[in-house]
């Protein structure tokens, strides 16, 4: 970055909220109605601007809102709670949920990587056949487990459901929302966020000013909120600044990847059904189908950071999720529509940092709302901001000031007293069996739940690239390190990942591509994601000591980049493509080199940029 001065202009406003994702949307949902008289004066006077009406504004990194990826199935109580008379018919690929099953599915092709005890399992489940319901290499749970269940929530599209929102607080004019738009950092003095920056434009790829400089303008804020999603560069930052409280830690992940699909004219699948999956493509990798009405389905997998293999390609996964014959037969003939992939903070509760300080307050999955138990993340983000909202309303009619005592006494005991929190320390401990594997993990998971969190399986939680072996390690006994070396010299000079040739060298059929649903990687960037950069912003993936990348065994980045953005280089440091980047985040937390410093980080720094995906199906 260039060590000059720059000018920049300034503005202030009342609050300033960083993100549009279901957090920020619950947040202003909930503020935007209670601003304005119904004569259109203030409700709620601005301090920044007398007479106006309090100023709101939120910053959205992505080139639209609704470009975020995710499932959805919630059971939407907050949602409701925020919109009584929500009619499912309003919002496009919205229904009710109308059926919930759990899938176990074994291996059809004999590839996945599964432990001797799981193989017997699998010989036992095949040999008793009928007997329990075992059809097209799988067979279904006879109850869905009560914390699972989602009776009477929404099956949703993130995407159009958040253009609904958008659309919603556009018309009550009270509130501005500005796409397209990275903030760069918080602005933090003395201790207190005093509002965010934005990023800079026009600029080279390391952030240089170039031509058609304009430097990213400060928005000085009473209150900063930050609902910037699990790997927001402003929570980040924030994190890095006040810490963490005592006994918290972010060191368990999930990417998400998603296709939404036409389905076949005959396809038999209602609307509003939800199929849950474990167990294929491997054993650790869970699976969704939700049914949207007009022949849409959204189907997706969650590579965890806790499954162990250095070949972590969330998109060849999907691909053989797919594929598989339980899902194949519903599948076989639709179209591939929209696709993406996002990372989920599977840490919950015990990743919450410091909800509040002076000027700011965390909402969302980046403040550890996410339920790790039951899988849902959306409803109980859109909570937290609407908790949030409450508070801001209650401080600004009696003209108190946004510090942290009267954010702690007005959010955080919102929040401490919500279901939310209450679940959430619930769900606290749920997956920590899964550190010492998928079985322990499945009972951690059913024992939290049935003893509503009394007793969990216990399980050391480790950081990514504490457990991940290298690519010799895990082949070993499979493929020949020599092997391995010259396919991996191979790949690189192609500029390619490794994870496809080894893959198919230990058995993964070739995907059949059809051109239709199955396509390659950059076809599903191009047709599915729609994804693309504009020109004139830093590079947001910087590698921070090459020297870590020269020295780096397998270069998980290059295997695990959603969108492969990240490619090998005969220098020995990956090379970025902002172009193709999906902006998922976990190239982040899949790094496997800590730094000294500092081991909660990793040698990547993923900062606020543009672009990313172009589609609100997802
Ligand atoms: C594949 C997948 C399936 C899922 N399925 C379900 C499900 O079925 N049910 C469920 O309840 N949950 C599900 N989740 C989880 C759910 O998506 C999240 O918990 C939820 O989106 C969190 O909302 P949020 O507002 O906190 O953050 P996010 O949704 O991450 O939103 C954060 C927003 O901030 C923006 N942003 C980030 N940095 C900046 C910046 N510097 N400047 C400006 N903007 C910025 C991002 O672009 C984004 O729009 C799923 C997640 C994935 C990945
Ligand atoms: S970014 Fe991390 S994983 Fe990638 S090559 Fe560098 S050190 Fe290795
Ligand atoms: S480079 Fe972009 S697409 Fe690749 S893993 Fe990182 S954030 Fe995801």
């Amino acid at each position: 970055m260039s060590e000059q001065p720059i000018e920049r202009q300034s503005m202030d406003v009342d609050v300033v909220c960083v993100g549009f994702g279901p957090a920020t949307a619950g947040f202003l949902a909930t503020l935007a109605p209670r601003l304005l008289n119904e004569d259109g004066t203030p409700a709620i006077e601005s301090t920044v601007m007398p007479g106006m009406p309090l100023q709101v504004l939120c910053y959205e990194r992505a080139d639209d809102i609704g470009f975020g990826v995710s499932g959805i199935v919630t059971r939407g109580r907050g949602i409701r709670a925020s919109f009584p008379k929500l009619n499912t018919a309003e919002i496009p690929m919205a229904t009710p949920v109308a059926g919930e099953k759990v899938l176990y599915l074994l291996d059809p092709v004999g590839a996945s990587r599964r432990s001797l005890t799981l193989r017997a399992a699998d010989r036992m489940i095949r040999a008793l056949g009928p007997l329990v319901r075992f059809e097209d290499h799988a067979i279904e749970l006879p109850f869905t487990p009560e914390f699972l269940h989602k009776r009477g929530g929404l099956v949703l599209s993130m995407g159009q459901f958040m253009q609904w929102v958008g659309s919603q607080l556009m018309a009550t004019g009270a509130v501005q929302l500005w796409p397209g738009t990275p903030v760069a950092e918080a602005l933090v003095k003395d201790n207190r966020v005093a509002g965010v920056r934005l990023i800079d434009q026009g600029t080279d790829r390391q952030g240089n000013p170039d031509a058609g400089f304009l430097p990213g303008m400060d928005i000085h804020a009473r209150l900063t909120v930050v609902g910037d999603g699990p790997v927001g560069a402003v929570g980040r930052q924030i994190d890095s600044q006040f810490g963490l409280p005592p006994g918290h830690h972010r060191v368990e992940w999930a990417v998400g990847a998603k296709m939404v699909v036409e389905l076949p004219e005959n396809s038999t699948l209602e609307p509003g059904m939800v199929l849950h999956t474990f167990g294929y493509p491997e054993p650790e990798i869970f699976g969704f189908l939700y049914v949207h009405p007009d022949r849409l389905a959204s189907v997706g997998i969650f590579v965890p950071s806790w499954f162990d293999s250095p070949v972590r390609t969330s998109y060849r996964y999907l691909q053989h999720y797919i594929l598989h014959p339980y899902l194949w037969k519903y599948l076989k003939g639709s179209k591939l529509r929209s696709w993406g992939a996002k990372s989920l903070l599977e840490c919950g509760r015990v990743g919450e940092p410091y909800l509040v300080g002076d000027g700011y307050a965390r909402i969302g999955e980046g403040s550890g709302s996410t339920n790790v138990l039951t899988g849902s993340g959306v409803d109980e983000a859109w909570s937290t901001g609407a908790q949030l909202a409450d508070a801001v309303l209650e401080l600004s009619r009696q003209n108190k000031p946004f510090s942290h005592e009267n954010l702690e006494a007005t959010y955080v005991s919102r929040r401490r007293a919500s279901w939310v929190d209450r679940e959430g320390r619930i769900a606290q401990h749920a997956r920590d069996g899964f550190q010492s594997g998928l079985l322990r993990g499945l009972l951690g998971m059913a024992l939290t739940g049935l003893t509503n969190g009394r007793l969990n399986m216990p399980g050391e939680p480790l950081r990514p690239y504490e457990r991940i072996p290298d690519v010799y390690e895990y082949y070993d006994g499979r493929i020949p390190a020599e092997e391995i070396a010259r396919l991996r010299e191979d790949c690189a000079a192609r500029g390619a990942s490794l994870h496809d040739t080894l893959m198919e060298r230990c058995g993964w059929p070739a995907i059949p591509y059809d051109g239709e649903l199955l396509i390659s990687h950059q076809d599903a960037l191009l047709i599915g994601g729609k994804v693309q950069a504009p020109p004139g912003y830093p590079d947001h993936v910087v590698f921070l000591y090459p020297s870590l990348c020269e020295a780096c065994g397998t270069k998980i980045c290059v295997e695990v980049c959603s969108g492969e953005a990240i490619t090998p280089s005969a220098s020995g440091v990956p090379q970025f493509d902002r172009d193709k980047c999906v902006h998922c985040g976990a190239c982040l937390w899949n790094c496997e080199m800590p730094l000294e410093e500092n081991p909660d980080k990793t040698n990547i720094d993923f900062r606020a940029g543009a672009g990313g995906l172009h589609s609100a199906e997802n």
